[in-house]
């Protein structure tokens, strides 16, 4: 007899008569078995990583004219001004079409490959796959694993785990990113990106045998990936019987990212590495809904719901929005008159360096200190603002229907999920377009997927909120709260794609 499942993407499950484990477990028994070929992709990723992270860094900035998905530049009319100086008038001469040079294409090709496809869908893959990309194909996580288990073996300082460093590195990483235009200019992504690597390394290094310390807590991304990856529509679940029913001297697993396999109660912090599978015969793959850990898994911490109010609705949106924000242009523009009528002229001033703020002389894209004080206070008031308006809504939702407001605030998952991805996004979207190449339905998909978190985060409110079966009127006062502060994030995107 066939199990079926509620996501249509996950294959049906058929049982194995001769051991009893079904298809879903036996990909997770052979991730198990095949720890080899797993590794020999993750050294192929990293190759790849590390040639597109440092090589475009020391080329040329690839010129204006030039495109990925072209072979040349194409035949072109131009004006000649020897002839014009000749003439006294405008003469246009037609060039030939001439070939793009490889460093331009490599240059294209890494921004593509980082901003436009990894990016986007690392974070879709978390919701719909969990934490695969950690375990199985991240090259950062590779690396400090291999050089964990050839490094000085120390203990974890008490620093190191504290909670709230998910929450900091994530805010700081994604400012200091626009502060350097990182999804335009390959230094910038050799800083922040190969800085993280060399971070990454470095923890291996010091801290744990074989173990991922920089991923379980010190990497930027961790705690976003943890809360996404609740909706996994797939976990490794422990049987405690049979583990028991094992004798107690099995060898332990090699759980890279540190968990208590034994207690294991979700995807958040599991890497999907597979290496637990079956061990004493009680570990196994199995397909869940992707609602089952928002709903009844373990309660966050407060600063995993700080990330994701703070971090994802807070940071991340401000990040996203400023590019696009026609007031922000205003709001800028008018600083600088107050300041030069006032004649206060330093903020006026150029970046000294790339690394501080985007300087490119050389392709005239220079930054003053105004540019940075007026990105930095943007993305701060939209953190606070819309920030703080979801977590007020939250705690007085939670309040009137008597539920643990941590717990609430993780419905907000789906919303912050898709609209990462959707922000992420907009990079392959302008990307594509500086190649030709127009998507006339994308108006109509950003709305589908807008509508799909925000009703999936209602609903999984609704579910939240009646937990602590408070009277009717309290229950509709909570949700229409609730709603109120779906409304502020959904608003927020529908300004950035709809209306500036
Ligand atoms: S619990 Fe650990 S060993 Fe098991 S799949 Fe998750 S990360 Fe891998």
């Amino acid at each position: 007899m066939e199990d079926t499942h509620i996501l249509k993407f996950v294959p049906r499950i058929s049982r194995d008569a001769r051991n009893g484990r079904n298809r879903l477990a036996r990909l997770g028994d052979w991730m198990a078995r095949n720890r080899r070929t797993l590794l020999a992709i993750q050294w192929v990723i990293v190759i790849f990583y590390t040639l597109l992270v440092a090589l475009p860094a020391f080329l040329p900035h690839p010129l204006p004219e030039s495109r990925l998905f072209s072979g040349n530049f194409g035949a072109a009319s131009f004006i000649d001004p020897s002839l014009c100086l000749a003439s006294g008038e405008p003469i246009l001469q037609e060039r030939a079409p001439t070939l793009i040079p490889w460093h331009d294409k490599l240059v294209l090709f890494a921004q593509f490959a980082f901003w436009g496809v990894w990016w986007p869908f690392v974070i879709l893959s978390m919701m719909l796959m969990g934490r695969v990309w950690c375990g199985v194909l991240c090259p950062e996580g590779a690396l400090t694993e291999f050089v964990s288990r050839r490094g000085r073996g120390g203990a974890i300082p008490r620093w190191v785990r504290w909670s709230g460093w998910p929450v900091v590195a994530f805010a700081l990483t994604t400012i200091y990113g626009q502060l350097i235009s990182v999804y335009e200019y390959p230094k910038a992504v050799l800083v922040i990106l190969g800085g993280s690597t060399v971070a990454a390394m470095a923890a291996g290094y010091l801290w744990g045998k074989g173990k991922r310390v920089w991923c379980r807590y010190l990497c930027p991304v961790s705690g976003v990936f943890a809360l996404l990856a609740r909706l996994a529509p797939f976990q490794f679940r422990v049987d405690r019987a049979a583990w028991e029913r094992r004798p107690a001297n099995s060898a332990a697993v090699d759980c890279a990212p540190l968990l208590d396999v034994k207690h294991l109660q979700g995807m958040s912090q599991c890497h999907a590495c597979g290496r637990c599978s079956d061990h004493r015969e009680a570990v196994a793959l199995v397909p869940r809904s992707p609602n089952a850990e928002i709903l009844n898994g373990p309660a966050p911490a407060t600063n995993e719901v700080l990330l994701l109010i703070f971090g994802i609705l807070g940071v991340a949106i401000g990040a996203f929005q400023w590019t696009v924000n026609p007031w922000f242009v205003r709001a800028r523009q008018a600083a600088a008159e107050w300041l030069v009528n006032r004649d206060i002229l330093w903020p006026l001033s150029d970046s000294p360096a790339w690394w501080l703020l985007t300087a490119y002389p050389e392709v005239n894209d220079i930054f003053t200190w105004l540019d940075g004080i007026a990105i930095l206070a943007y993305i701060v008031t939209v953190t606070l603002v819309l920030g703080g308006t979801v977590l007020l809504a939250v705690c007085g939702a939670a309040r009137l229907a008597g539920v643990d407001w941590r717990r609430l605030a993780l419905g907000l998952v789906p919303l912050g999920g898709i609209g990462l991805f959707l922000g992420l996004s907009m990079m392959t979207v302008s990307q594509l377009r500086a190649e030709g190449i127009v998507l006339p339905w994308l108006g109509a998909l950003r709305g589908a997927l807008l509508a799909l978190g925000l009703l999936w985060s209602a609903w999984l409110g609704l579910r939240l909120l009646r937990r602590a079966a408070p009277g009717k009127a309290r229950l509709v006062a909570a949700f229409l709260i609730w709603l109120a502060a779906l409304a502020a994030v959904g608003a927020t995107w529908v300004l950035v794609f709809y209306v500036w």
